[in-house]
């Protein structure tokens, strides 16, 4: 099985590394001499078992994960984690509390809102540190921790929520921000940056990520979760202070407890993602994938910086994404005709977000230097050509 190497910027799905895929396709049909697929054995078998608990250890290799935080699957994307983490974290704090507590939730783009609307949707009364938007009208900026609006009292924080890479927005956390919330629960959704660069899993509470960007294709979600935040109220406790209850499927103890199993976990995509985990070990781990996402976004943002009169970059620079670039072409048409002479280079996903327009190239890992040197000489060109 064979493809011409793709020049795809799709910010996701997206572009995973032909040679995983390659292996993929032959376990599909044949795994580990087996005489079935990945996608065919059960998940209770030893093989089944196997490809969770290697995807597991692979990651924990990679992320350096303590003992203190326990590695999970769960199937749907991003979104299933909007629900899931703020009625288990909420059942947690119960657990420990005997009261609801308040999630507290930084928006800093499409992503967090979206989670933020969803904890009200489901009764929770979420308050917001910080809404990015306010400050400049387009979620192209972070403030400092000085002007959050932190609470005084931090004992009644259920959990603190935020997305560290705006995969819409293109706008991404540089550092740790939560240094003034000592005691208090982070939960990030890393669904567009999981494994673009190192991570101190110790700071977080859970941390989580849709697989279908840097991790493998889409139908599951992968979670890392601070063991002491499985201990969770029972039903009856939540039920008693008119909270929502989790659905048992996305129960974090539950699933916990039957090591990813509960139900049918689609064992072909685990298998996909522990292929990317062992390519990533194999090109040198964490430190070498982020000095490459840097070497290539550094390329791109400098390019695009070159020619202000025709790119426009909506994000500050310090806050600027490793994986998600966006920009904006000046000039009337001039958007629709970028896309068209990148489609005749077979350069493609460059379209922005429906929500936002402009353009927006993704740099995940698999997207190679080459690549993104191939989409500069065609920014170059059609800036001096058109500005
Ligand atoms: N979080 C982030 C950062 C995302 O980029 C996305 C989707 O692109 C989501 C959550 C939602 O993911 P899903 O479509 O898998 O529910």
């Amino acid at each position: 099985i064979d493809r011409e190497e793709p020049n795809y910027f799709g910010a996701g799905p997206a572009l995973l590394p032909t040679s995983v895929l390659q292996q993929a396709g032959k376990d599909l049909i044949n795994y580990d001499n087996l005489g079935i697929g990945a996608g065919e054995i059960s998940h209770r078998s030893k093989a089944g078992v196997g490809i969770i608990e290697q995807t597991k250890a692979s990651l924990k290799e990679l992320l350096s994960i303590p003992d203190t935080h326990e590695v999970f699957f769960l199937q749907g994307g991003g979104t299933t984690g909007f629900s899931s983490i703020v009625t288990n974290l909420t059942a947690a704090h119960v657990k420990k509390h005997h009261k609801a507590g308040t999630p507290y939730y930084v928006i800093d783009g499409t992503w967090s809102k979206k989670s933020y609307e969803e904890a009200e949707r489901l009764g929770f009364d979420p308050k917001v540190i910080v809404n990015t938007k306010e400050i400049d009208g387009k979620f192209g900026t972070i403030p400092p921790t000085e002007k959050w609006n932190i609470p005084e009292d931090l004992s009644d924080v259920s959990f603190v929520y935020y997305c560290d890479n705006e995969t819409v927005n293109g706008v991404e956390f540089r550092t740790f921000p939560f240094d003034k919330f000592p005691g208090v629960e982070i939960a990030a959704d890393m669904s567009s940056n999981f494994l673009s660069k190192p991570v101190d899993v110790s700071k977080y509470g859970l941390i989580f990520a849709g697989a279908q960007k840097n991790v493998g294709v889409s139908g599951i979600s992968i979670y890392i979760i601070k063991k002491s935040l499985l201990e969770q109220a029972p039903a009856e406790e939540l039920r008693k202070l008119g909270l929502q209850v989790t659905p048992i499927a996305f129960d974090y103890p539950t699933v916990v407890k039957n090591n990813s199993a509960y139900n049918t976990i689609p064992t072909f995509t685990v298998h996909i993602v522990n292929l990317v985990l062992k390519d990533l070990i194999a090109k040198g781990g964490l430190e070498a994938q982020e000095k490459e996402n840097i070497a290539k976004s550094d390329l791109l943002y400098s390019t695009l910086d070159k020619y202000p009169a025709i790119y426009k970059l909506p994000v500050e620079k310090s806050v600027r994404s490793r994986m998600n670039i966006v920009f904006t072409i000046e000039g009337s048409g001039l958007e629709d005709k970028f896309l068209k002479e990148a489609e005749q280079s077979k350069l493609e996903g460059l379209k922005g977000h429906r929500s936002v327009g402009g353009m927006r190239a993704s740099l995940y890992n698999a997207v190679t230097l080459k690549s993104t040197k191939l989409l500069c000489e065609l920014i170059e060109k059609f800036a001096k050509e058109h500005q």
